[in-house]
């Protein structure tokens, strides 16, 4: 595959990080057409209202500006009306069997050139690859994008077992004409960036469930202390909890580390389905 001839990317999950990779995708590549695929049709509609208001703004900065037209589809049977995809990028929930039903569906669309990706923040690419076609697993690999993915520089390529130097080759490249920085690591629970993250997210909540300091302290004291642009219980809000638990399960599950074990204050606020920022309460209340 070579990034010139991308005619058809398909993404799946039009949540916070679907709706930014395609706003991505689209202003990288205007001559694709980009499939946006989600069973809920209020996220689809919202992607939908996001992209449009993101493609607004782009354009007054930049008359000239061209995009990539975007089809919104609510399953996957829609895609038999359009070209097989030269690359799919998953975005769907941080759930396992999720992720394994959507490869098995998208393998049937796929050709055995199409580079399948998942930008899963923690789960194993080399299990994800195990549901395509046997031939395709050369081509399926991990492009781990950051919230928001308009704004943020980096993408984390992951090579799964069977990844082939070509298909990460393909990835520096694509990454590039995406305007990101990349680095490539191996296929182990969390890569780099959520090894190391979910550690000090988890220790800012259970600093907090203990009673150290303050939720706007603990986040103060380590934006302003260690120069972060962020507090780690803000971060967490933003990157949603259900992601957060999500991620410190896998963990705790691989490497059986007490230090990737869950809170249970974590626990009860997704169970509370208090998922921070896009609940609208989370760790903070956001209006
Ligand atoms: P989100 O909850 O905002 O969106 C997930 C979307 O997936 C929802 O719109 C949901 O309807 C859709 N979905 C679920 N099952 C589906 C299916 N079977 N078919 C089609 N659509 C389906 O989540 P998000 O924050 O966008 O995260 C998506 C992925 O990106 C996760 O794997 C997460 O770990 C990863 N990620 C998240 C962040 C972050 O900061 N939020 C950063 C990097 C990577």
């Amino acid at each position: 595959m070579n990034i010139s001839n991308l005619k058809t990317i398909t993404i799946i999950g039009a949540g916070a990080m679907g709706t930014g990779i395609t706003s991505v995708a689209a202003t990288a590549f205007p001559q694709s057409k980009i499939l946006l695929i989600d069973s809920n049709e209020v996220q689809l509609k919202n992607a939908s209202d996001r992209l449009e208001k993101w493609n607004r703004k782009d354009r007054l900065k930049n008359p000239e500006i061209q995009f990539a037209e975007v089809e919104f589809l609510g399953d996957f049977k829609q895609l038999a009306k359009f070209s097989a995809p030269d690359l799919v990028i998953e975005a769907a929930s941080e759930n396992m069997q999720v992720k394994e039903k959507i490869f098995s569906q998208i393998n049937e669309f796929a050709t055995d050139e199409t580079v399948l990706a998942s930008n899963t923040s923690s789960l194993s690419l080399t299990k994800l690859a195990l549901c395509v076609n046997k031939e395709r697993r050369k081509n399926t690999l991990g492009l781990h994008f950051f919230n928001p993915a308009r704004v943020m520089k980096l993408i984390e390529i992951i090579a799964a077992m069977d990844t082939s130097p070509e298909t990460i080759e393909f990835a520096r490249e694509l990454c590039t004409a995406m305007g990101k920085t990349s680095v490539v690591c191996k296929d182990a629970p969390g890569f780099i960036t959520s090894r190391l993250g979910i550690v000090l997210i988890n220790e800012a909540l259970f600093a907090l469930q203990e009673g150290l300091a303050s939720a706007e302290e603990i986040d103060t004291a380590i934006k302003l202390g260690y120069n972060h642009p962020m507090g780690p219980l803000s971060l967490a809000d933003f990157i949603g909890l259900d992601v957060v638990f999500s991620v410190t399960q896998t963990m705790f599950e691989n490497f059986q580390d007490s230090k990737y074990r869950p809170p249970v204050l974590l626990r009860k606020l997704v169970e509370a389905g208090h998922f921070g920022r896009k609940t609208g309460k989370g760790i903070f209340e956001y209006s």
